[in-house]
């Protein structure tokens, strides 16, 4: 559990996992359309990480270094001939749902008066397909920090720090409640004095929240 501390006065969300339903159903729709196993996709990400001897292809796009083309270009070239990352994109986005009991309690969360935030890893282009998933996502997030855009990802403390940075109001790490799928990127937010929750489930994370905000 969270230990107690300041009134919280803002949540800040993940997107892919959190606010969707888990990431695994829209990657085995791909995997069923494509042929293209996640043991394959997953060798050829560690091999094209090796081959440019530094980070591992997503964490560059997700931080903007790399275009979503290059991305496949490098992936494409460890997976063989003609065996192409065309469809990733249509097909993951197609099987990609918003979770709409959390999207709905985060909207409360804002009718109660608490600032609610995004911090979300991402793909530069594929903004307006992730956005089109919560159409009245400037309505409940005041702010959202994408790392593709701020060349930087979570876990990086520097994206945490960002984020309260833009929040403004001097809002200190301890008034945050930090909502992500991933432990290391929770364990981040807590390093920094941050509460957090790790989704699992809308149960479990929503009374975990609650426990938090009181
Ligand atoms: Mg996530």
């Amino acid at each position: 559990m969270t230990p107690a501390g300041q009134p919280v006065r803002a949540v800040i969300s993940d997107f892919g996992g959190v606010l969707t339903v888990p990431l695994v159903e829209a990657f085995t729709a791909y995997h069923e359309a494509s042929g293209i196993g996640p043991g394959e996709l997953g060798r050829a990400m560690a091999a094209a990480t090796e081959r440019s001897g530094g980070e591992h292809p997503l964490f560059e796009l997700e931080k903007g270094t790399i275009s979503e083309r290059e991305f496949q270009r490098r992936l494409e070239a460890e997976l063989g001939d003609g065996v192409g990352l065309a469809g990733l994109r249509d097909t993951y986005f197609a099987n990609l749902h918003a979770n709409e009991p959390m999207v709905d309690y985060l909207r409360g969360i804002r009718a109660r008066g608490l600032r609610v935030a995004m911090l979300t890893n991402n793909v530069r282009e594929w903004e307006p397909l992730w956005r089109a998933k919560l159409p009245d996502l400037d309505d409940i997030f005041e702010l959202v920090v994408d790392s593709a855009f701020v060349g930087m990802r979570k876990p990086d403390p520097a994206i945490y720090r960002l984020t309260l940075e833009r929040l403004g109001e001097g809002l200190g790490p301890g008034e945050c409640l930090f909502l992500d799928d991933l432990d290391v990127n929770c364990d981040a937010a807590r390093e920094l004095g941050m509460r957090a929750v790790r989704f699992v489930d809308n149960e479990q994370a929503i009374a975990e929240m609650e426990a938090v905000l009181g």
